[in-house]
């Protein structure tokens, strides 16, 4: 049977005008028909009427990580637990975070085979849950940021090992720590961490097998380092100076800001003193270096890193508006938010609202260009053609959810 989305303003992730009067034909997974005005007449079909409703494409986070739970502490959490009861944890993260209206993550870093089961169950139809996109354990240096989430290796030859080795087990990308962080200790997030030769290592492995690289990427000389050698994606990127971003600019480099856990972990004391010292120091040049790459036009992906302290998921809609606050238009940020990331994921099924696409979408209650905030509120949530929120249902509709 399909379903139709009848009369809805849509925002299909594609253009930069509000489709008036659209109707979205969904059947089975996928959307396969679109038309403006009026419907022909079809047999079969679950009728909803959208009128005054908008329709976007479902968010995608490039930032997360799922086995945390975004609490003060998220790792003491995990500790010691097999790799199979964190996948456990990690699949009510993945719920929370589609409940918010985000049908779509990419994964950056998560103990053993954690995370990669969970995506193969979700992915695969077993489960219901975000779709998944994930590196399995981020490669670090020995001692390096978040090394408890990691594999370690060293050398160009053991980072070369562990990069091919990672790829046969079937990662989506291989995420790098090139610089220190906020949350591990005695490091600082300016430092760079694994070297120039260590990054050319694991980014020729990862390209010789069609596959990108996302580096978490905070000081300067990290930058410099993952754009000299072709790193895909910069994740946080605080220090990049004008050089770096122009640079990022005219490489198609995707960046992935993750502004409000920076924010968050700067304004709450429950955090270690040493954790907030750091991030209060960085929340500044990070708001100053967006603001920069939207002025130059880098390729700016959404992602939050929820998950990690004291952001859990329902923070996703807050990163928004920073971005929006640092200078992006209400409809850039909602596609950096759908077709970007999804570019940025290299999915080619999903982020944008056309025949042939995965349905993944929001039905929405009022217009998100005139306040993105209204997506933290009541919305239906599509995932793969299905409904997956009926309690909060804002919409008179007859069907029934399975
Ligand atoms: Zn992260």
């Amino acid at each position: 049977m399909k379903t139709i989305l009848k009369n809805c303003n849509l925002i299909d992730g594609l253009v930069s005008n509000i489709v008036k009067n659209s109707n979205i034909v969904i059947q089975n997974e996928e959307i396969v028909e679109i038309s403006i005005g009026e419907m022909k007449d079809v047999q079969d079909a679950h009728i909803i009427d959208c009128t005054n409703k908008y329709v976007i494409p479902g968010l995608i986070d490039c930032h997360v990580h799922l086995v945390w739970d975004g609490s003060d502490d998220p790792q003491s959490n995990i500790s010691g637990k097999d790799p199979e009861t964190i996948a456990l944890m990690a699949y009510k993260h993945a719920l929370a975070t589609l409940n918010t209206g985000v049908t779509t993550v990419r994964d950056v870093a998560s103990p053993g085979r954690s995370v990669l089961s969970l995506r193969d169950s979700i992915n695969q139809g077993h489960l219901l849950g975000p779709t998944i996109v994930a590196s399995g354990p981020a490669i670090c240096m020995t001692g390096g940021h978040v090394h408890y989430i990691g594999v370690e290796a060293d050398g160009e030859d053991e980072i070369r090992k562990t990069t091919r080795k990672l790829l046969k087990d079937g990662v989506d990308l291989i995420k790098v720590m090139a610089t220190g962080g906020i949350y591990t200790f005695g490091e600082e997030p300016g430092s760079p961490q694994l070297t120039k030769e260590e990054l050319t290592a694991t980014v020729d492995e990862a390209h010789k097998k069609n596959k990108k690289v996302a580096a978490h990427a905070e000081g300067l000389i990290g930058i410099q380092n993952c754009l000299e050698v072709g790193i895909d994606t910069i994740e946080h990127g605080i220090f990049a100076d004008e050089e770096s971003i122009r640079k990022m600019a005219k490489k198609g480099t995707y960046l992935v800001p993750t502004m409000i856990v920076m924010k968050r972990l700067a304004n709450d004391d429950s955090i270690p003193g040493w954790a907030l010292e750091k991030a209060k120091q960085v929340v500044g040049p990070h708001q100053k270096m967006l603001e920069k790459a939207i002025k130059y036009g880098v390729k700016i992906a959404t992602g939050t890193d929820c998950g990690s302290p004291v952001t859990p998921p329902e923070y996703y809609h807050d990163e928004l508006l920073i971005m929006e606050q640092a200078g992006m238009d209400s409809m850039a940020v909602i596609q950096a938010s759908t077709r970007v990331a999804a570019e940025c994921l290299d999915l080619r099924d999903r982020g944008v609202i056309s025949e042939g696409k995965k349905a993944d979408m929001l039905i929405l209650p009022s217009n998100p260009l005139e306040n993105l905030s209204i997506l933290k509120g009541d919305k239906e949530i599509i995932k793969n053609g299905k409904f997956v929120n009926t309690e909060k249902s804002t919409t008179k509709s007859e069907l029934v959810v399975s």
